[in-house]
């Protein structure tokens, strides 16, 4: 069949309308694969640029003087371009802070604001920082206040039924990651939206594995709170400042648990008593990165400039594309697919079990192996992540990394390596 044969894959590539796209990335190596994009994106050679200029012009030269040339009004300028991203207004986004930061503001409102109602539903695949927040939450609250989840049946999906089971009139707030870190699994937002406030509760949409690599549309869903992260498929850089969202008519009726001198309506008249901003501002707290808020801006314009329609549309071809040939050439070696088969159901991302995932890994990521160099991420207990990202990645690197991760098992190559785990997996 030619679709398993690596001259399809070179077809496909000539055919692909985004394959400049991956010029505009600093290029890691020759042989290199890089399938981590979900985990830490890829640096866009703009970027460099961009943190030359900042630190010797801005900083360097520019000093102080640079709040007032472009400093100050600059978390409000990247904030308009995340809002494209999601389909919000760009007055219903904040970008400073960590993720898990952000989602602690968000959480905490919504039970200040319903303080009748003391339950926060999640799910038991979420991301452990997403759980942990959660956790203090609750203990921080009092005796009365539960972290409620639901259960997966098969470690790769939530059944919508098993949600509205853990729904009840006294739920606050339900929480929960748009693409699950694990799986890739894909929330419908609309109708899980929906279920929560028809129970009267609020929702808290993590779109840190979904933002940069499926089209959302929040307004559309009517979301009430969003966070995310930008330094997976928005290629932010390390430690990138997060976003946060909320729906405009929500904004003057929440309440941030951390009263900041950004989030003060006056922040430069320095008085001595905290009165709100108006609008989002409130959810921001004290000064935000400007360093990595200026990173974050040149990779934005190039996901606005693909667009997330084709981004999207290149990423469940090349998705589709990866299962095919794993079906192939992996499942017969004892690989098997641990994200949801069907694409509507799937975000950028494709997860892989494997009793030797560890050690294959390993084998992927070293250059001594002979090949080319793959780089996934490993999950506990067995999982390989192989995250798509459809504006550096070609159809050739998902041949060549399936064809990797075959060879390293017909022949062997795993077994030098040590099953114990390093520090980042
Ligand atoms: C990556 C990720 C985070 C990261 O949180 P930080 O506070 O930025 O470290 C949080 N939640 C989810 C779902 C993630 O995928």
């Amino acid at each position: 069949m030619k679709e398993l044969t690596r001259s399809y894959a070179i077809v496909q590539d000539d055919a692909d309308p985004l394959k400049h796209f991956k010029n505009h990335f600093y290029k890691p190596g020759e042989d290199l694969i890089y399938l981590d994009g979900n985990s830490l994106g890829m640096l866009p050679c703009a970027t460099r640029e961009r943190l030359q200029n900042v630190v010797d012009e801005e900083w360097g030269r520019g000093l102080i003087r640079s709040w007032n040339t472009g400093w100050y009004n600059r978390s409000d300028v990247v904030a308009a371009k995340i809002a494209c991203l999601i389909g919000a207004k760009p007055h219903e986004v904040m970008v400073g802070d960590s993720t898990s930061v952000n989602l602690y503001k968000l959480a905490y409102a919504a039970l200040f604001y319903q303080k009748e109602r003391k339950v926060i539903v999640s799910d038991n695949l979420n991301f452990p920082s997403d759980l942990y927040i959660f956790q203090g939450l609750v203990r921080q609250w009092g005796a009365d206040y539960q972290l409620r989840l639901a259960s997966s049946v098969d470690a790769i999906g939530i059944d919508t039924n098993a949600l509205a089971k853990v729904m009840s009139e006294d739920v606050a707030l339900v929480s929960l990651s748009h693409v699950v870190f694990k799986s890739a699994f894909m929330y419908d937002m609309e109708q899980v939206t929906r279920l929560a406030q028809e129970n009267g509760s609020m929702i808290l949409w993590d779109l840190s594995h979904a933002v940069g690599a499926v089209p959302i549309d929040l307004n559309g869903a009517h979301a009430d709170l969003a966070v995310g992260c930008t330094y997976k498929y928005l290629n932010g850089g390390p430690g990138a400042p997060a976003f946060l969202y909320v729906r405009e008519d929500l904004q003057e009726k929440l309440e941030t648990p951390i009263y900041g001198w950004f989030g003060q309506n006056n922040p430069f008249a320095f008085s001595l008593e905290y009165e709100p901003a108006p609008g989002i501002a409130r959810f921001l707290a004290g000064t935000p990165p400007l360093l990595s808020l200026s990173a974050l801006e040149p990779s934005l314009d190039i996901l606005l400039e693909a667009g997330m329609n084709r981004i999207r549309k290149k990423s469940v071809e090349q998705s589709k594309y990866l299962i095919r040939l794993a079906e192939h050439f992996l499942f017969p070696l004892g690989y098997t697919l641990a994200s949801p088969c069907s694409e509507e159901q799937r975000g950028s991302h494709i997860s892989m079990r494997h009793p030797e995932a560890y050690r294959i890994c390993q084998a992927l990521i070293d250059p001594g192996v002979g090949g080319n160099v793959v780089i996934p991420d490993f999950r506990e207990p067995d999982n390989i992540r192989l995250g798509i990202a459809p504006l550096y990645n070609s159809f050739a690197d998902i041949f060549d990394t399936v064809w990797q991760m075959k060879s390293i098992v017909t022949e062997k190559k795993y077994l030098p390596y040590s099953s114990s785990r390093k520090g980042v997996t």
